[in-house]
């Protein structure tokens, strides 16, 4: 067992013991005397760390217009600086100052959607954020204001106007401060550290050996509480009597149990005789004596703490891995084959980039694909089918339409336009597809070495009249840009375009029971279809590359492998330091990826410079 295999749970982490200190300090003092890592997950909010604190009000300087650059200063000498040191105030006033003219621009003007997440990027590159080398838990607590922030993102399709705008502040002042858990990270491996939590931070993990403490008389069961809240008892009588806003010996009993049942394999249970500054002996929890009463007693439970359980044999360590977070799609694989730096800031810090306005273009101009190949199985759409197919087909969940789409189209218009134009090529180029293909969308589960990729695959089948699969192809439909030579265009990432065509290809095959004859990328923008390798060597390397990604991440190796051209272009430039970086961990190289016109290492190798001076912009 490794140290994230312990948990210490208790009552209440931060009430205070008669010497003051903070009831888990008996416990992370002891840890530490030992040497011993420890993560406190001590409840209450994200807002307590003084760098997320720190965001939050730097955000609230946006409520009103013009910016009062005394309060800025102010805030900034007291504030900002002692939670990001690296700060750069001109940096920030040109910020804040941008922000606020297009936060409170008359209505009637010209208006713009506002990203509050391109406002949290843009604050925390002031901040400097980049220089500060946080330690891993800051990190996360920063991405956890960054996940808060698409969740306003996701609710508000737009957020274009100061009411809006301060409908974010209050949102950020009061569900987001009591409605996230801290100790809930996406990682898979979380730190190798003793977990020290109250029981209600763990609801829902488990850990094999589980020590609850200070259960005594008074503390665990806690005192009955009354209600004492703000609405009148009167009106909250259901909730009240369910047992909500107050301690009840029910409620404490659940929460006993809860704590019990986070223990896979060992637990203790444990209360203090004299607390710190006590004068007399505690009496003992009702409900450590419970568990020794005949009724409940066995061979497995014992009073004497020197036991140690039977048949215990001796072997390597091995940290748990959380499995139930191990990446399963493609998508979130190839974050990591780009670099594994990447990867950490989304999935283990949970950053998340500000949301493109045409955020969904791709997606919907693909779902008109399948409807027209759904819809016209045997026969050629006629444009005014492909039009209104489109029409109703069409829609972006993060652009508003415009109040008078006929004399004043916005946004939204031009890109329903864009969908329509799109389509229309797309079935006069590929006519033939409608009169003697099918198309299917299918979906698929690749199991791989510690992992299971799963997605759904475009394939386009070749039927007889009884409707035996003669052939099929594999397409993967893009909205993005080709070019005159797409193969050549450097804004493409083939290594990613390739590789995933080669997994589907495998899907396919495993779905047909026969190979696919061709795999390709189609660039609806453009129209064009290039063909990529789909060779049995060529999917044995691509599966090579996911395993060797998977592990990566399982193993925790999460280097930086920067590259000027990537960077720059990368949703982490203004969060990264961009410091070259070996694998620390994983030791071997996968193979080379099959592209259209060569082969090339994923980007983590081909897209890395260790020359540090060579990574500015
Ligand atoms: S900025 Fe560069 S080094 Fe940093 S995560 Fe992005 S690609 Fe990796």
């Amino acid at each position: 067992m490794t140290y994230s295999d312990f948990a210490i749970l208790m009552r209440s982490t931060k009430e205070q013991e008669q010497d003051e200190s903070p009831r888990h300090a008996a416990f992370t003092r002891a840890l530490e005397r030992r040497d011993i890592r420890y993560s406190l997950e001590a409840g209450g909010s994200p807002f307590d760390r003084p760098q997320v604190g720190v965001l939050r009000d730097t955000f609230e300087l946006l409520r009103y217009s013009p910016l009062n650059r005394d309060r800025v200063r102010k805030f900034f000498n007291d504030s900002i600086l002692p939670a990001y040191p690296k700060a750069d105030f001109n940096s920030l006033v040109s910020t804040l100052t941008r922000w606020v003219r297009d936060i409170h621009s008359p209505r009637g003007g010209a208006r713009q959607r506002i990203y509050p997440q391109e406002i949290l990027f843009e604050i925390l590159d002031a901040f400097r954020i980049r220089e500060s080398s946080f330690p891993y838990d800051v990190m996360r607590d920063i991405g956890l204001f960054s996940r808060m922030i698409q969740d306003i993102e996701t609710v508000y399709m737009s957020v274009d106007d100061s009411q809006r705008f301060a409908n974010i502040l209050n949102f950020l002042k009061t569900p987001a401060k009591t409605g996230y858990n801290i100790s809930t990270d996406d990682i898979i491996r979380k730190p190798n550290a003793v977990t020290v939590s109250t029981v209600h931070q763990v609801k829902g993990l488990e850990f094999p050996v589980v020590f609850i403490v200070d259960v005594e008389a008074v503390r665990f069961p806690g005192k009955r509480k009354s209600y004492g809240g703000w609405l009148p008892e009167a009106v909250i009588k259901k909730a009240l009597g369910r047992g909500a806003y107050q301690g009840n010996p029910i409620e404490e009993a659940r929460l006993f149990y809860t704590a019990m049942t986070r223990a896979e394999r060992y637990l203790h249970v444990s209360g203090a005789q004299l607390l710190p500054l006590g004068k007399k002996d505690r009496k003992p929890s009702r409900f450590a004596n419970r568990l020794l009463q005949d009724e409940i007693t066995n061979d497995e439970i014992s009073s004497d703490p020197s036991r140690i359980p039977e048949g215990l044999v001796p072997c390597p360590q091995k940290q748990k891995i959380d499995e139930t977070v191990l990446p399963t799609s493609f998508s979130e694989i190839r974050y990591y084959l780009r670099c594994p730096m990447d990867y950490r800031f989304r999935k283990g810090y949970g950053f998340t980039p500000a949301i493109p306005a045409m955020f969904g273009f791709g997606d919907t101009v693909h779902t008109i694909i399948q409807k027209l190949h759904t819809g016209f199985p045997e026969e050629i759409p006629t444009l005014e089918d492909i039009e209104s197919t489109a029409r109703s087909a069409f829609h972006l969940k993060h652009v508003p339409r415009s109040g008078d789409p006929t004399s004043r189209p916005g946004p939204w218009e031009e890109a329903e336009d864009k969908a329509v134009e799109v389509a229309q090529k797309y079935v006069e180029e590929y006519q033939k597809d409608f009169q003697r293909m099918r198309q299917v969308e299918a979906r698929f589960e690749i199991p791989a070495r510690d992992c299971v990729i799963s997605g759904s695959i475009d394939l386009l089948l070749k039927q007889d009249s009884e409707g035996n699969t003669l052939e099929a192809e594999v397409i993967d439909f893009k909205a993005m840009q080709g070019g005159d030579d797409p193969v050549e265009n450097e804004e493409l990432e083939w290594t990613e375009l390739a590789l995933q065509v080669q997994l589907y290809a495998k899907a396919a095959a495993d779905i047909l029971g026969e190979n696919a004859r061709t795999g390709s990328v189609h660039l609806l923008k453009d129209n064009i279809r290039q063909e990529v390798p789909i060779s049995e060597e060529a999917v044995a390397a691509a599966i090579k590359n996911v395993e060797w990604a998977v592990r990566g991440i399982i193993e925790g190796d999460y280097p930086m492998r920067p590259h000027p051209g990537k960077c720059k272009k990368c949703d982490f430039k203004v969060l990264c330091p961009r410091i070259p970086q070996p694998f620390m961990i994983i030791q071997d190289i996968p193979p080379e990826i099959h592209l259209p016109d060569g082969k090339m290492h994923a980007l983590a190798f081909s897209e890395f410079k260790e020359d540090e001076s060579e990574q500015r912009d």
